[in-house]
């Protein structure tokens, strides 16, 4: 498991790395990507650390549904609830998983190819 002093965006839940923040909830903190990949996208993470999305556990079964809300409310603010958006949620190297800590990406705003490259 990570160490969670050492992690990127357990710093930007705590506030101690600034971050764009659009919105939060009772167990999530979504921001702006720093690298967006569309018009939208939007990280969705948990306030309590969790590695990535093979790391949950039942366990953890309000905590994820409190981040899916919180992912539609985010599509509903940015505007592309309507005409449809991406969850993404990158496990391993060769999903170039880069962060290890979950989050969702949410992402939209443009025609999104499908497979994804
Ligand atoms: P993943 O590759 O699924 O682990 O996604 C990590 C995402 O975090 C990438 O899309 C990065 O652009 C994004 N990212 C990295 N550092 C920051 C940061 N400081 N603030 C916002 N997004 C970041």
């Amino acid at each position: 498991m990570t160490d969670v002093t050492d992690c990127l965006f357990c710093a930007i839940v705590a506030g101690t790395t600034p971050a764009d923040v659009v919105a939060r909830s009772d167990h999530g903190v979504a921001f702006r990507d720093v690298n967006p990949q569309a018009p939208v996208h939007v990280l969705v993470v948990p306030i309590r650390h969790i590695d990535h999305a093979a790391a949950v556990t039942a366990a953890d079964g309000a905590v994820l549904a409190d981040l899916f809300v919180l992912a539609r409310r985010v599509a509903e603010a940015e505007g592309v609830a309507d005409s449809g958006f991406r969850l993404v949620a990158n496990v391993g190297e060769d999903a170039a998983n880069s962060v290890p800590h979950l989050h969702l990406h949410v992402i939209g705003g443009r025609r999104l190819g499908w497979p994804p490259g």
